[in-house]
């Protein structure tokens, strides 16, 4: 099978497999852990603008609940099958796990080109999902979130309907809502914002210093223009940043914060081609070749494989997509002495915020900004040392070490529970 075309399922349990067996875990762990404790799939026939009705199919999978109740997104592609649902609610539960929160993993997804739909029919799809799903899930069950194509007013109609069954306001039912309905200050900054502090972090480990640093940035959505942001802030110099039209560079360091205002003005279509302040325009896989110290891809899964591992001259990875590295290129990274902060460290800002709003709800009381950014920061970089001390010990890499922190924090508690001996 192609290095491209690995199933999402199969490398997940790989992975798995990887970690219990540098544990020493029981054989019941992994058996356990392989697969999801529940899925379900879900026909929703929807009413359409024109009067007549379509059937789409939904997933919600919930992979383990030994920590907490599951917690994990719900994506509308065209792409999604009951497969990949499995896979992300699998990684969801070690991103938890890394994280350091009380939760387990979920998943869920709609076979769907939200593009091919109208406002209406997106938001009558959202209300027949949540209520298909209502039996399993709940606030201390499984709780949704945004994830690829959906959005805080999305999750808004699905807390609206889900209270409607309840028959009283739950809004820790689903997070990543709108702020003026229960969202959390600081939650849009959070992942960009934690990919910044695990650069901050690496460079730490390593002996270096961000200030004065390059780094290189693949994707300027909201994972990458957040990071690029506070990677400038913290004085790292961000050199070249790509993106579906193009990568830009400039040796002294591209100013981002007018990049960012660029890339919102409406001619630019969300775009970063044509902004003034670059030196050169080049191909957008010319990203991951400059000489920088570090390169942080925050675009999309399999961008760096066998076939551009080796034009990287980065001495540091910082993984803020899911999924950014195929297995083969991740083997190649470890023979170079690459220091790679794996995704399900890196990019855990986002879900480790979603916590705090799931918080904040259950307790009706609100936190600041800064109140919120300071929670996060203080959790990353305890994430981070931890599974630095575990990478040291077993001599293993960090993406192993993070997935044996989060296996054995999952495997203690079905040991307390008395679910494996
Ligand atoms: P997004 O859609 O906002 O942005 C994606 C960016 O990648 C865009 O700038 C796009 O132009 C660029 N891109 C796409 N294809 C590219 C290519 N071939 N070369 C260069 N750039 C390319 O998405 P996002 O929310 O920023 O998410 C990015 C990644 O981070 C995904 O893997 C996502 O699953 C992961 N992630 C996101 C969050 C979050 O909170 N948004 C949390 C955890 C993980």
């Amino acid at each position: 099978m192609s290095e491209k075309t690995l199933n999402t399922f199969e490398i997940v349990q790989q992975q798995i497999k990887d970690a219990c067996t540098a544990l020493g875990e029981t054989q019941e762990v992994f058996e356990i852990l392989k697969q999801p404790k529940s899925c379900i799939e879900v026909a929703l026939p929807i009413k359409m603008d024109n009067g007549e009705t379509k059937v789409f199919m939904g997933y919600r999978s919930l992979h383990n609940d030994a920590i907490g109740p599951g917690k994990g997104g719900i994506r509308y592609h065209q792409d999604v099958c009951i497969d990949e649902v499995k896979a992300l609610s699998a990684w969801m539960t070690f991103k938890c796990g890394v994280a350091g929160i009380p939760y387990g993993g979920g998943k869920g997804g709609i076979i769907v080109d939200p593009r091919t739909l109208s406002i209406d029919e997106i938001e009558r799809l959202s209300r027949a999902y949540i209520r298909a799903i209502a039996p399993v899930v709940g606030e201390q069950i499984d709780i949704p979130a945004p994830d690829v194509n959906t959005t805080p007013q999305i999750m808004g109609w699905m807390v609206d309907e889900y209270s409607k069954l309840q028959g009283k306001n739950t809004l820790g039912i689903v997070t990543g809502k709108p702020v003026a309905f229960g969202g959390s200050l600081a939650r849009f900054e959070a992942t960009g914002y934690g990919v910044a502090l695990m650069m901050r972090e690496a460079f730490r480990a390593k002996g270096k210093d961000i200030r004065g640093s390059k780094v290189s940035i693949q994707g300027f959505g909201n994972v990458g223009r957040f990071a690029a942001i506070y990677a400038e802030e913290m004085g790292a110099k961000v050199t070249a940043i790509s993106d579906v039209s193009c990568c830009l560079y400039n040796e002294n360091g591209l100013n981002v914060k007018k990049l960012y205002d660029y890339v919102n003005l409406p001619e630019s279509k969300n775009m970063i081609q044509g902004f003034k302040g670059a030196e050169q325009e080049f191909d957008r896989n010319k990203v991951f070749e400059f000489d920088v110290d570090l390169l942080a891809p925050c675009a999309l899964e399999n961008a760096i494989t066998s076939e551009n591992v080796n034009s990287i001259k980065a001495s540091i990875i910082v993984e803020g997509a899911n999924g950014p590295t195929t297995p083969e290129a991740d083997r190649i990274i470890n023979e170079k002495g690459i220091f790679l902060v794996p995704d399900i460290l890196a990019n855990g800002g986002g879900v480790m915020v979603s916590y705090f709003e799931w918080v904040q709800n259950l307790q009706n009381y609100y936190w600041s900004f800064e109140e919120v950014q300071q929670k996060q920061e203080v959790k990353m970089v305890k994430a981070f040392n931890d599974i630095f001390y575990l990478k040291e010990k077993h001599n293993v890499s960090m993406r192993v070490a993070a997935f044996m922190m989060a296996i054995k924090r999952v495997a203690d508690a079905m040991r307390a529970r008395g679910i494996v001996k």
